[in-house]
């Protein structure tokens, strides 16, 4: 199959069904690239004199983000970037991700920190499964409340003023859905390229300059990018309702393949009605235990912590 360019040669890398052209390496890399400006652009992801934390596991779509910023802003001297890694203590899975992770920021020269759930919570995601402690639920419910706390709390102790993260397409739409699932009105809201409102001021905007593109095609990226990057994936992964909920949009997208980006769109233009129906619902306060920002008195990740805690007693 032929590029779909008038006047190129180029043998086709791709075929995106969901806009019925085929694309040659070389323009579908400048594809993904002009895509990412736009999402960038057109939701002022990034200004100057900001100084930017990405979160990086070492997978191909957290890679990608570093790699892009670093290409579009690493020449800037009025932006800032490094990365962050978190050690969950899931093993071998997180071994074999940080030395990724380590080997791809050196030869980027992007500064890397590194934090863990064991030095940070006293916690480690495999013993916590091991013990039985965990009480029947999924590593996902304690890792991903940890997560959040970890590099928000860290960034903003290293300075940064926004954390860009990896969410593809595939990741934001089944967010969205899995919002809806659980009948998540305040975290549904809170979707979309950039954290809508800064809540407080010791919350850190996120951004997410990949959410428009499909996780297929940032794979292919990486790979005719040659970046550096691990394929392990999570033991615990497929525990969670996300891959239940990845699996149904799959099929979806088969039969309709413009399902991903149609839930994408639609949503882009429910969000101002659902913040605005929220306006006076979205109050944030400090938690009262570690002075973390949260909806309620006791933040999420206190509360798990004192549930892992209170069965030692
Ligand atoms: Fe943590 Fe779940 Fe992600 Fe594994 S899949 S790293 S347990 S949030």
């Amino acid at each position: 199959m032929k590029c779909h360019y008038i006047n190129c040669d180029g043998g086709a890398v791709i075929f995106r069904e969901y806009e019925g052209r085929a694309l040659c390496k070389r323009h579908f890399i400048r594809a993904i690239e002009q895509k990412v400006k736009s999402v960038i652009r057109k939701n002022n992801l990034i200004e100057s004199g900001d100084s930017i934390a990405i979160a990086l596991s070492g997978g191909k779509d957290s890679s990608v983000v570093l790699y892009l910023l670093k290409k579009f802003f690493g020449n800037r001297s009025d932006i800032k970037i490094f990365a962050m890694a978190v050690d969950e203590g899931i093993h071998p899975y997180r071994k074999e991700t940080l030395e990724k992770a380590k080997e791809f920021c050196k030869k980027i020269s992007v500064p890397l920190h590194i934090f863990s759930y064991e030095r940070e919570y006293n916690v480690e995601i495999d013993k916590l499964m091991n013990s039985g402690k965990n009480k029947g639920q999924s590593a996902c419910s304690f890792c991903g409340v940890f997560r959040r706390d970890v590099l928000n709390r860290k960034a903003r102790e290293l300075g940064a003023n926004k954390l860009a993260i990896g969410h593809n397409l595939d990741d934001e739409v089944q967010g969205i859905l899995m919002n809806y699932l659980k009948g998540d009105l305040l975290r549904l809201a809170r979707m979309g390229a950039k954290t809508p409102i800064k809540y407080s001021d010791n919350f850190i905007v996120r951004i997410k300059p990949l959410r428009e593109i499909p996780e297929r095609e940032i794979a292919l990226y990486a790979l005719l990018r040659k970046l550096n990057f691990s394929l392990a994936e999570c033991p615990y992964g497929h525990d969670s309702l996300r891959f239940e909920v990845r699996d149904f949009i799959n099929n979806m997208e088969n039969k309709h393949p413009t399902t991903k980006l149609s839930i994408l769109r639609m949503y882009d233009k429910l969000q101002p009605f659902i913040l605005k129906s929220l306006e006076n619902d979205s109050k944030v306060n400090s938690c009262k235990i570690c002075n973390e920002p949260t909806s309620g008195e006791i933040c999420r990740k206190c509360q798990l912590l004192e549930f892992i805690n209170g069965q030692e007693q």
